[in-house]
């Protein structure tokens, strides 16, 4: 069997990834050794910068249809105090809770529709590569297959064979600390508060299921691959908060740890890793999953570029670059977060971390406090470096999704990348580029053309952005390249350089 890309794992980040891939109209064949998607759910939730990335691919509706949002989430669940997602400076300014089954479910549809192709029950078991491609071998229900990629992305969870196979490590820290998640029908909600309120996480979910999930002092060190049962469950509730909270019959229950590692690099020739597969954490925040959607929107559009063979050179080494910094910071961090949460519950330190947190959440009723946690837990803050020091300082930020006045009408940048190219965006006057450039410049997207052109005639004030005159959107919504020139004249030859080293000569011929 051949394809473009192989991806192995159909969890969200390998699903997101199949969409972005296919997107760009790259063959992708995503396998997973699951016969049927999850049912259960470890993630619950999607912070603002993940559904900035569905509002950029036309998907937010979709997910906003299927969940509930809540205005802020825990940084750690010992603290009072949630972090106020409202303060930040986006359209979606709150955290989405949706079953992380759902939210596969929803990115499952979108692959398919975008002709991606999901092949469940195919387990890979060993992998090679040369310098041409990537040779994968699968167990599936027909027998075993070899799959020829040019490329092969491990999306396949902590325990990543793709990772193991390319021989990447993945060093990090060991459990020290466990806590049991389970979802029950309740039928007496009374007892949550007093729950929540002895800092046990308590979650409503869809189908009159409600999450709980428990860090009991006495069975902190019980390993993760120690099975849980529901007496045991009512047990640590009982000992946590006085109650049982009337559990009947769990529709799942887990033990999960604090394992923290981050794979060594993030590609190694031919072979790529994205989400779990190159990151696992303490879920403290609820992160990971976001992580990992984040990795798909970094990736995505790199490799179709390289697989099409119109990357400028260097273009995938930048996924490295650019994501194993954030992957590092969200691992160091959350074990931070995480001894926020173990320590008050230690015998030791108890009473000293109850004051530690007391301390935190009057520093988190701070405006800036807040606004520069949540911007780190949202993810809305992540700035990559920009390629050369001379660069502009918006090079590698955040676009925000400014409102637009265009000679097609309004628009708003967001809506603008839904077909997953870059936008080049001309801002000031006398910025509007050469009509021979062989970019795109109609409203709507032009089958072939690499990059889409924009005028604007006025836009929405924001900071920063004040005096741009040009700026180069990435099709994962960073800023690429950024001018403030505004003599006419240098800024078409800027403009000229930036669209040819991302444009391609090809592209200049055929856009
Ligand atoms: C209790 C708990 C709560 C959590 N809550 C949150 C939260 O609220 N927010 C958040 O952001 N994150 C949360 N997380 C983390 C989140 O669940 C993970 O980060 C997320 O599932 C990672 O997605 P992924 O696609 O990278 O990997 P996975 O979801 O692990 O998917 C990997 C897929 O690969 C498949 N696979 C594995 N090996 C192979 C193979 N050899 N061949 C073929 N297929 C293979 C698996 O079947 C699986 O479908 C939580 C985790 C836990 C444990």
């Amino acid at each position: 069997m051949d394809t473009g890309v192989l991806l192995v794992g159909a969890g969200p980040t390998g699903l997101l990834l199949a969409c972005e891939l296919a997107l760009a109209g790259v063959r992708t064949l995503v396998v997973d050794k699951r016969a049927t998607p999850h049912r259960e759910s470890r993630a619950l939730n999607l912070h603002p910068r993940s559904m900035e990335l569905m509002d950029m691919r036309g998907l937010a509706e979709r997910f906003l249809a299927a969940g509930r949002t809540v205005p802020g989430w825990q940084f750690a669940v010992s603290l009072k105090r949630r972090l106020d997602f409202t303060a930040l400076d986006t359209r979606h300014p709150y955290a989405l809770l949706l079953a992380q089954s759902r939210t596969e479910e929803l990115l499952a549809e979108r692959a398919l529709e975008l002709g991606a192709d999901i092949r469940r029950g195919y387990e890979a078991v060993g992998l090679r590569q040369d310098a041409d491609g990537v040779e994968v071998d699968v167990s599936g229900p027909g027998g075993p297959v070899t799959v020829r990629a040019a490329y092969a992305v491990g999306c396949d969870g902590g325990r990543s064979l793709v990772r193991q196979a390319a021989g990447i490590g993945f060093p990090g820290t060991r459990e020290s600390m466990t806590a049991v998640v389970g979802d029950f029908a309740v039928a007496d909600h009374a007892c949550n508060d007093r729950a929540r309120r002895h800092g046990v996480l308590v979650s409503r979910l869809e189908a009159g299921l409600t999450r709980y999930v428990v860090m009991d002092p006495g069975r902190l060190r019980v390993p993760s691959t120690e099975p849980v049962t529901l007496e045991e469950f009512r047990t640590s509730l009982m000992r946590v908060c006085g109650t049982d909270c009337g559990i009947g019959m769990p529709r799942w229950m887990s033990r999960f740890g604090n394992t923290t590692r981050l794979a060594e690099r993030y590609r190694r020739g031919r072979v790529l890793l994205a989400g779990d597969a190159a990151h696992i954490h303490f879920p403290v925040g609820a992160q990971g999953l976001n992580t990992g959607l984040q990795d798909a929107m970094n990736l995505g559009w790199k490799l179709a570029a390289t697989v099409a063979g119109r990357a400028p050179p260097g273009l995938l080494d930048t996924y490295d670059d650019e994501r194993r910094p954030v992957g590092h910071a969200v691992t160091t961090a959350t074990r931070a977060q995480t001894l926020l949460v173990e320590l008050p519950l230690t015998e030791q330190y108890g009473p000293a971390a109850g004051l530690l947190c007391e301390l935190l959440d009057t520093l988190l009723d701070m405006e800036d406090v807040n606004r520069y946690l949540a911007g780190r837990i949202s993810a809305l803050d992540t700035a990559y470096p920009p390629a050369t020091p001379d660069a502009d300082a918006l090079t590698g930020r955040r676009m925000p999704d400014i409102a637009l006045e265009t000679a097609a009408g309004p628009a708003r940048v967001y809506e603008l990348l839904h077909d997953g190219r870059p936008v080049l965006l001309n801002l000031g006057p006398g910025a509007a580029g050469d009509p021979a450039d062989g970019t795109d410049r109609s409203a709507r997207p032009r089958p072939g053309a690499r990059i889409r052109v924009v005028d604007a005639h006025r836009h929405e004030l924001h900071t920063g952005l004040e005096d741009a005159s040009a700026v180069l959107v990435r099709p994962d919504g960073h800023i690429a390249w950024a001018s403030r020139t505004t003599d006419p004249r240098a800024l078409r030859a800027e403009r000229a350089g930036v669209l040819a080293m991302w444009t391609g000569a090809r592209a200049r011929n055929s856009g």
